[in-house]
């Protein structure tokens, strides 16, 4: 038996070609230090001028603007609790934006925003042009929201003259497979309330409601046979995300961890294809697993269909 608790189930029948995890990196001149090909990322999509490259022209860095403001709705579809959290949206966003006042404002397809200073928030927005939105609803991929953005900019013409911006929402039911419990109860190991990870929606308490203990550890902060904690595998363990296509809308762009910080959305086959099509900037991509078992007739077709390149 493995030396931990909580870990991520890679049993059943896998596919790895049909779904990918798309991030957006920050800095996309050096997203591979970041996005390591030896973990799986194989497509790294940079900003074309580069960073550096407009830097040396004496322009400014692609768009750059931070949160100042936010609201989200939650949605709630767990079938064995109401209560569950299984999606959050932005209902409304404003960023600010930086230093426009001398200077054009230049916008790549993807642009990620973070909250502006040291706003206590943990979430960013993956802001998309209304051109790039328009092209993403022509184009016949599925589950794509967008949420307009309020511009802000004390300093300039820009709340006029830039033409509207979207934070781009993944719409696709989340079918992320749960974490699993092993060599303990799926229950806080202090007071027993439990489910600790809802095997339904994989909604977690990773800190328990009842009694307020934290109820996982990694393995290096575990104190030994006396202490209770549950103890969570090692990230390498965790790396490569699962997918019940049981649970699969058959969406192509399929929501994970939707607006929060750790960045996880995925997205279809033929979704990353006609990115790379259309030479969209900046993203990387890596493959995950795509878990067959249970799905139905129709969910099968659907799943052909999106590895099909789109008609464009
Ligand atoms: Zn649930
Ligand atoms: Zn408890």
């Amino acid at each position: 038996m493995a030396d931990y608790h909580v870990y991520r189930d890679y049993s059943g029948t896998m596919k790895s070609d049909v779904f990918y995890e798309l991030a957006v990196p920050m800095d996309s001149d050096i997203a591979e230090l970041e996005y390591h090909k030896a973990e799986g990322w194989e497509y790294i999509s940079k900003c074309s001028p580069t960073e550096l490259e407009l830097a040396e022209e004496g322009r400014r860095a692609w768009l750059e603007c931070g949160i100042v403001n936010s609201k989200n709705t939650k949605q709630k579809k767990c079938p064995s609790d109401q209560s569950h959290v299984t999606e959050e949206y932005f209902s409304d966003l404003e960023v600010e934006l930086w230093h426009s006042e001398d200077q054009e404002v230049l916008q790549s397809e993807f642009n990620l925003t973070r909250p502006w200073f040291e706003m206590p928030r943990h979430e960013q927005a993956l802001i998309v042009t209304a051109s790039f939105a328009e092209q993403i609803r022509q184009s016949g991929l599925t589950g794509a929201g967008f949420v307009p953005v309020k511009i802000k900019d004390p300093d300039g013409p820009a709340e006029k003259s830039i033409p509207q911006l979207f934070a781009l929402q993944y719409q696709g039911t989340k079918c992320l497979r749960p974490f699993r419990v092993q060599g303990a109860k799926n229950a806080c190991p202090f007071c027993g309330h439990g489910p600790l990870i809802c095997q339904e929606c994989g909604f977690p308490h990773f800190s328990c409601p009842e009694c307020n203990h934290s109820a996982t550890t990694p393995k290096d902060e575990h104190k030994g046979p006396a202490d209770k904690t549950l103890i969570l595998s090692p990230p390498e363990q965790r790396e490569i995300l699962v997918l019940d296509g049981s649970r699969w809308d058959g969406s192509d762009f399929v929501y994970v961890s939707g607006n929060s910080e750790l960045d996880t959305n995925v997205v279809s086959k033929r979704a990353l294809d006609w990115l790379i099509s259309i030479h969209a900037a900046p993203f990387c991509a890596r493959p995950v697993q795509f878990c067959i078992d249970g799905m139905t007739d129709q969910q099968l077709q659907q799943l052909d269909v999106v590895q099909k390149p789109i008609l464009t």
